[in-house]
């Protein structure tokens, strides 16, 4: 599983931004997850109670996600499409080509807390 690795950069990331900035208690962090990346949600929440053990800063820390739609751009007829949704196949014209627009990112997008 590589969603426990980048797992724990995000959660390191956060606990250090917690710090320089003061912060003694964050009650959520919001990660933007790509439908492309290859990581799924389930495993993050499965993981996120392992990962900030230990880690007084995340005490009753919520996880927040936001999965971010694959779209791409078919290079032979310019049609929008999800890549997901249609195997990675352009809908309008059958075409493999093309460009992927969004949907690749795995981000710690927010981290939320409480004076
Ligand atoms: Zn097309």
């Amino acid at each position: 599983m590589h969603e426990i690795s980048v797992l724990y950069k995000a959660v390191e990331l956060a606990e250090q931004t917690a710090k320089d900035n003061g912060i003694e208690h964050l009650s959520y962090i919001t990660l933007e997850v790509g439908e492309l990346s290859g990581y799924l949600p389930i495993f993050f929440e499965k993981y996120f109670p392992v990962v900030i053990e230990n880690r007084p800063v995340f005490e009753g820390c919520e996880l927040k996600m936001i999965r971010v739609r694959g779209e791409a751009l078919c290079r032979d007829c310019n049609a929008l499409y999800n890549v997901m949704q249609n195997e990675g196949v352009c809908p309008k014209c059958g075409s493999r080509y093309k460009k992927i627009l969004g949907g690749q990112q795995f981000t710690l997008k927010e981290i939320g807390f409480e004076e």
